[in-house]
């Protein structure tokens, strides 16, 4: 059984050094519990703040611990009565080929779902994220103006389409040429935006004339502050992740914009909300069905980026964290 286990904590960004690779015997089910082949792995950047001890909304990964993550796996021995051998469950198995699981968290792959990898993606916890963040929070209305950035990833891309499902405009933004050129022609956004061209803001602006309702936050930087001025009164935030910071190791160079930003929240009526998708677990069986079924009818697109075998998954991890990746990133453990 091979496992990644972190290995010292980053400060900044990650590297080889801060991931071990040990081997060791497949572990045993104890009572209810079942025995895992992990055969798919999610990389995800939350994972980025898992690595760190600061005070966040989960307990961070302990040093010499498996790293955790998503999985797509076999039941290969099972203590448990709801679970058989031979099942493909969505689990929280970790960056390793076995893992032991009690039933909590364990979910029974619908087998409709094909390739399997999508219960990592457009079909979980990302798809999740951006159906709840944008319909619950977001609440586009025909005709308004949503913007996304990682808009070609597996939350910016489902984003985007479904605003454009309610009739709304929908404004890409990702790095870079290729990307960019995904946006409108595989997911159908109405305008796409190089975050890391040099007139960045001024054409992000071009391609918003009647200002931004609604901007789904997903990296934070210097993409917000192009979105900031844009904002129109009553405009909704759902504030889903901050990914272009998640290595920094101090505050940007001031001065602090912090008064800018409250001024716009008040004078513009803004409606930041931040949200974890697990807030919004009642709303399972209604993505599941809609998502579902908008995949089904050919009415959205998804991208994933394969990483092959557990040993690449650092590097592929690290690469996530500055856009090296190019869709939903998942790892095939075979
Ligand atoms: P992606 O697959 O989109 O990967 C992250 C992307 O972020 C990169 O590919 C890159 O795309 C972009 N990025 C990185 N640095 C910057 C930067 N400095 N400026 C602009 N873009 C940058 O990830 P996901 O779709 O899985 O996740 C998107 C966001 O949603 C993340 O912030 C994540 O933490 C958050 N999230 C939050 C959840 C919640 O419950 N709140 C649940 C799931 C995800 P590009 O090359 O286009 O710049």
């Amino acid at each position: 059984n091979r496992r990644i286990v972190l290995a010292a904590r980053p400060h900044g960004e990650p590297n080889a050094s801060h991931f071990r690779m040990e081997e060791g015997r497949v572990p045993h089910p104890g009572e209810s519990e079942v025995l895992l082949r992990n055969r798919w792995l999610s990389l995800d950047p939350y994972m980025r703040g898992r690595m760190s001890a600061a005070k966040s909304y989960a307990e961070p990964v302990g040093i010499g611990e498996v790293m955790v993550g998503g999985t797509v796996s076999e039941v290969v021995a099972s203590q448990h009565p709801d679970f058989a051998a031979g099942e493909t469950v969505v689990a929280f198995g970790g960056w390793q080929d076995y893992a032991v699981s009690g039933a909590k968290g364990l979910r029974k792959l619908d087998p409709r779902v094909s390739p399997p990898s999508l219960a990592l993606g457009i079909l979980g916890m990302p798809g999740m994220t951006a159906y709840t963040g944008l319909l619950d929070i977001g609440r586009p209305k025909p005709g308004e103006t949503v913007v996304v950035a990682a808009a070609t990833g597996p939350v910016g891309s489902l984003v985007g389409q479904i605003a454009r499902l309610k009739g709304a405009r929908a404004v890409g933004i990702a790095g870079g040429p290729e990307k960019c050129r995904a946006l409108t022609e595989v997911f159908g956004f109405d305008a796409a935006i190089d975050h890391r061209a040099a007139d960045f803001p001024q054409a992000l602006a071009a391609a918003c004339p009647d200002g931004i309702d609604v901007y789904f936050e997903n990296v934070g930087g210097a993409v917000f502050e192009a979105v900031l001025p844009l904002l129109n009164d009553f405009a909704r935030v759902p504030v889903c992740g901050l990914v272009a910071g998640y290595n920094d190791t101090e505050l940007p160079a001031g001065p602090d914009r912090s008064p800018v930003l409250m001024r716009a929240v008040l004078t513009k009526r803004l409606h930041l909300q931040g949200f974890i998708v697990w807030d919004f677990a009642d709303r399972a069986d209604a993505f599941g069905r809609d998502v579902g079924a908008w995949l089904a009818e050919g009415r959205v697109a998804y991208r994933e980026d394969v990483v092959d075998g557990l040993e690449n998954a650092p590097e592929a991890f690290v690469g996530l964290l500055k856009g090296r990746n190019f869709g939903k990133l998942v790892v095939r453990l075979d």
